[in-house]
């Protein structure tokens, strides 16, 4: 059976690895000319430097892990372990939650903040749907009401979904928590995040499937409501069974197949669907080691809702106050030349005018004042600097430069996910939008995971 895949991000990669390994017959086109979409990793002298992403939830026990076992071709991880990711908050290093106390939180919020956590360690999984239409901070506002507690956790919920904890899913918050705690595996692959979808595709050609790279495709070719291949941008058919996109349900439904293609109330869905935000990721090339630590999460400010009103009324702060650090070269010390270290810096950031003020070069100054709070001397310490912004995601890969696709809040997850059958015959959507109860690239390769096993015994006609 021949599948078209549009777009190797590791939706695309992921479902195009588990269907070749089982003998479909997969072609992928790429508009990029490396694979991988936002887990892609370019290399500039001598650094190797992923293109967004900086931690894996779970590695080989996650479901990026899990289409690398179902093909049989593990790859090496590097974890977040000895030492284990740090706060710097306020000033000071704080290990959640062992240093609980040293926030001198009034009593009864220790023990409200103790009893949250063993609620959701006691929660089975049957029992997590329940949450799903409760937003994180409506959650945490039962057990505690301290803002410094709330600064800590709307920095996990901010890494995890991106997303705000007054819109974010409960239920997808415990459930990827429980997840976490439960491996204890978070890192990153050796090599860079391209290492997966490299895998992915190496998989693919390996069992007689083909990839092409700088191939845009101009169109999905729809006939009496059936997908019967794809049309590249020199006017080239190429017919398949099977359709996946994997460049995100907007675009799939807009550019690439068309709004008339499709039923007006499926259309007004896609239209209502809100993405996560977006970041700016400083990424700063060192010429001497200046950290012994792998990941130091950044919180300047106790206040949550103050920091948002100043990004949403257009100022950009001098320093901004919630940074995620990881040192990526004391993780994968193949990441640097010999003696140097990697650091990424990222940070939310407007995607759009509309959410914000988009001097990014303002807001790469305001990062870089972050880190000199931490690091005081590492001005002395750098070789260059390389930025990325949500404008450089956009080009690169799509969705208005956001980091996850369609947000993991309250009314988009669960039932209310977006789905990956289309109403249109053999065409599928594979991506983080379509995933589910994950993080990121885990949550597009929970997609792939999921549509292999509806497509893996389907036959011609079937
Ligand atoms: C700055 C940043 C930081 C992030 N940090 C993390 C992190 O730490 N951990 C984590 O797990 N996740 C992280 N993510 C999120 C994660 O990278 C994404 O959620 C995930 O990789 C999305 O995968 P996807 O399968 O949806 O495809 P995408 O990565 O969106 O890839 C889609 C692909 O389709 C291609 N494409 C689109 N249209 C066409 C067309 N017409 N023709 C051909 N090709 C096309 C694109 O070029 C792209 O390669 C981060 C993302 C960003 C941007």
């Amino acid at each position: 059976m021949k599948v078209n895949i549009v777009g190797s991000g590791i939706g695309g990669s992921g479902i195009g690895a588990l269907l070749a390994n089982v003998g479909f017959d997969v072609e992928l086109f790429e508009k990029n000319s490396l694979p991988g979409g936002r887990f892609c990793t370019y290399e500039r002298e001598g650094f190797h430097i992923d293109v967004g992403c900086h931690i894996i939830a779970n590695c080989e026990n996650g479901t990026c892990g899990e289409i690398l076992n179902q093909i049989g071709m593990p790859i090496q991880w590097t974890y977040v372990r000895n030492p284990r990711p740090v706060f710097h908050f306020m000033g000071k290093f704080i290990n959640f939650p062992k240093d609980i106390p040293k926030l001198n939180l009034p009593n009864k919020d220790v023990s409200g903040l103790l009893k949250m956590l063993a609620t959701i360690n006691q929660l089975k999984e049957s029992e997590i749907e329940k949450y799903d239409d409760m937003d994180v901070r409506s959650f945490i506002s039962e057990y505690t009401t301290d803002p410094r507690v709330r600064s800590l956790f709307g920095f996990i919920i901010g890494l995890y979904f991106v997303a705000p904890d007054f819109q974010t899913s409960v239920g997808e918050w415990i459930y990827c928590q429980k997840e976490i705690q439960r491996f204890k595996s978070s890192g990153l692959p050796i090599g860079g995040t391209i290492s997966i979808p490299k895998t992915y595709c190496k998989c693919i050609e390996k069992n007689g499937g083909k990839i092409h790279l700088n191939t845009p495709v101009k169109k999905i070719v729809v006939e009496d409501n059936k997908a019967t291949g794809i049309e590249l941008h020199d006017g080239t058919f190429i017919p398949s069974d099977i359709v996946i996109s994997n460049a995100g349900i907007k675009a799939t439904v807009n550019q690439l197949v068309g709004r008339k293609y499709f039923p007006s109330d499926y259309v007004k869905l896609v239209d209502s669907y809100q993405y996560s935000l977006a970041t700016i990721m400083v990424k700063v090339a060192l010429k001497r080691k200046i950290t012994n630590e792998k990941f130091i999460m950044y919180v300047a400010s106790e206040n949550l809702e103050e920091f948002a009103d100043i990004m949403y009324k257009k100022e950009i702060p001098e320093k901004h106050v919630m940074v995620m650090i990881p040192i990526i070269s004391n993780l994968d010390p193949t990441a640097a030349p010999e003696g140097k270290q990697l650091l990424i810096a990222g940070a939310g950031a407007p995607a759009n005018p509309e959410q914000g003020n988009c001097n990014y070069k303002k807001w790469e100054e305001a990062i870089l004042n972050s880190l000199r709070d931490i690091f005081p001397d590492i001005d002395d310490a750098i070789l260059w600097i390389d930025t990325t912004t949500p404008m450089d995601i956009k080009k690169f890969a799509g969705e208005e430069g956001v980091v996850i696709g369609i947000s993991q809040i309250v009314g988009q997850v669960g039932k209310n996910r977006p789905k990956q059958e289309l109403p249109i015959e053999n065409l599928y959507c594979c991506c983080a939008d379509t995933g589910s109860r994950h993080i990121g690239g885990e949550l597009a390769a929970e997609s792939a995971l999921r549509l292999f096993s509806k497509l893996k015994n389907k036959t011609i006609g079937s």
